[in-house]
């Protein structure tokens, strides 16, 4: 076989041919197709949407363009075979909940609302065309929104020295992107012994920003159970805990004494992974055992469409270049974008929280923009807002929280944040952090 072609499963060979839900036993033999070959045919003259990445914010925009267009083809790429979810997973790491309650079916929702799933993974664009190049082939859209998520910029810190990245990803997994390292943390966890497990946070934009915070206390509760002569360093590049700033140093110092240490303006300079060295702009330190997290950056699909920001020197931002409140991208209105790739929506607060709740309400935002163009009606700019639950205590169980609003500033038309700690530790804040995750769930998830 030649090394372009390849052999694809039933289900997307079902796909592939346009049999949609043909029982899969009616297929006679496989069909090898290549990357060129085109995918999906189209169904008369409905608008087709395709949709990159089947997370919080794709899932969403897939569930709500097909309520809000009825006639429309909306198709979702994800390449994992089950949806991840990253909220609750800090919960998941230390068995507050159990894999079933983080990892769900993804073919319930496609059924339910009637969009097509197709497990594959995005490869490229050809926006001139309207085309999006997957492992599978090429797929035609009229409109494409991009939800990948994140990707891990390890070559910040070691170029192109693939050796480290790749023993940094096996051995010091960051755990922040829906794949298989999130069970190499938990097994991490369970096996720790002792010493000094090292934390790095990424510099801000990243990734759900209170959250390595909580991941840090359940950790830290974990080794304070079963009583491991462990200790926890958070090397965080910020001056400061941030947000729920009071609510954090208080569970540090009251909870977690002995146990957590916060070292701020710790940007990392250079990293040893092979000899658990580490060197930052707070000092040097050694480690026994380390959760590595390298800078965030849009996921691979944004520069894979050419649709990365440029900052006023020419330097890439990382982040999708795209209208802040209508969601498209600057240099091509047919491209949208949903959830932790999106660019800085502001100068006073630069981007929206990269969390599920934004992703989500984002999802439904530029679904309903979408759902006007198609009907010819006027877009109408909207705004989301922004609300996290974390875990700091697991016995009794507490959390802290942070809300964020936003409105338009009348007199310079910016978007503006307002931003809400609850920095005192309660019991209902977990009952309020369940309900909120259940009505996420059964908004995407259908259940
Ligand atoms: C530990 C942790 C705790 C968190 N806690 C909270 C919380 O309490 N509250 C909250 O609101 N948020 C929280 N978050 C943040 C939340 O998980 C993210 O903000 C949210 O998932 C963003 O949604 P998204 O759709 O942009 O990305 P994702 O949900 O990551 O979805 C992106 C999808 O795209 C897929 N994909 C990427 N590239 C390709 C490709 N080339 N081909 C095919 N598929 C591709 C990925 O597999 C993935 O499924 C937390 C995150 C973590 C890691």
């Amino acid at each position: 076989m030649n090394r372009r072609n390849f052999l694809i499963t039933p289900p997307a060979m079902a796909l592939a041919l346009g049999l949609g839900s043909t029982p899969l036993q009616s297929l006679a033999a496989p069909a090898i197709l290549t990357p060129a070959s085109r995918i999906l045919p189209r169904e008369g003259k409905k608008p087709r949407i395709v949709i990159c990445g089947g997370g919080w914010g794709g899932m969403t925009a897939a569930r709500y363009l097909r309520e809000l267009i009825p006639n429309s083809d909306v198709v979702l790429l994800e390449r994992n075979p089950t949806f991840w979810s990253g909220p609750m997973s800090n919960k998941w790491l230390i068995d507050i909940v159990n894999t079933d309650f983080v990892n769900h079916d993804m073919q319930r929702p496609a059924n339910r609302y009637g969009y097509t799933l197709l497990q594959t993974e995005v490869m490229g664009f050809e926006r001139d065309r309207k085309l999006v190049r997957t492992a599978h082939g090429l797929i035609e859209y009229d409109f494409l929104i991009l939800s990948g998520g994140i990707r891990n910029a390890y070559e910040a810190w070691f170029g192109n020295d693939q050796r480290a990245i790749d023993h940094t990803r096996t051995h010091f997994p960051s755990a922040y992107i829906p794949n298989a390292e999130m069970f190499a943390l938990k097994r991490k966890i369970q096996e720790f012994k002792g010493g000094t497990l090292v934390m790095t946070l990424p510099p801000p934009p990243h990734r759900c920003p209170p959250s390595p915070y909580e991941r840090a206390c359940l950790i830290a509760w974990h080794i304070k159970k079963n009583r491991i002569p462990g200790k926890i360093l958070i090397l965080d590049p910020k001056p400061k805990v941030a947000p729920i700033h009071m609510g954090y140093q208080t569970a540090f110092r009251e909870l977690y004494p002995d146990i957590i240490t916060h070292v701020p303006n710790a940007r990392v300079q250079e990293l040893d992974p092979f000899n658990k060295r580490i060197k930052t702009s707070a000092g040097e330190f050694r480690f026994d055992d380390a959760i590595l997290m390298p800078p965030h950056q849009a996921a691979e699909m944004v520069w894979q469409a050419d649709l990365i920001g440029k900052d006023a020197n020419g330097k890439p931002t990382g982040w999708a270049d795209m209208h802040p409140r209508l969601f498209h991208a600057h240099s091509d209105d047919s491209v949208y974008f949903v959830g932790d790739l999106m660019g800085a929506i502001s100068d006073q607060f630069g981007h929206y929280p990269k969390s599920g709740h934004v992703a989500n309400y984002v999802g439904r935002i530029v679904a309903r923009n979408i759902a006007e163009r198609v009907s010819g009606k006027e877009v109408v700019a909207r705004l989301p807002d922004n609300l996290c639950y974390m875990m700091v205590n697991a016995e009794p169980q507490e959390e802290i929280s942070v809300k964020f609003e936003y409105e338009v500033d009348p007199a310079s038309g910016k978007v503006i944040q307002t931003q809400i700690d609850m920095d005192v530790r309660t019991e209902d804040l977990v009952k309020e952090d369940f309900a909120w995750i259940k009505e996420k769930f059964s908004d995407f998830l259908a259940i």
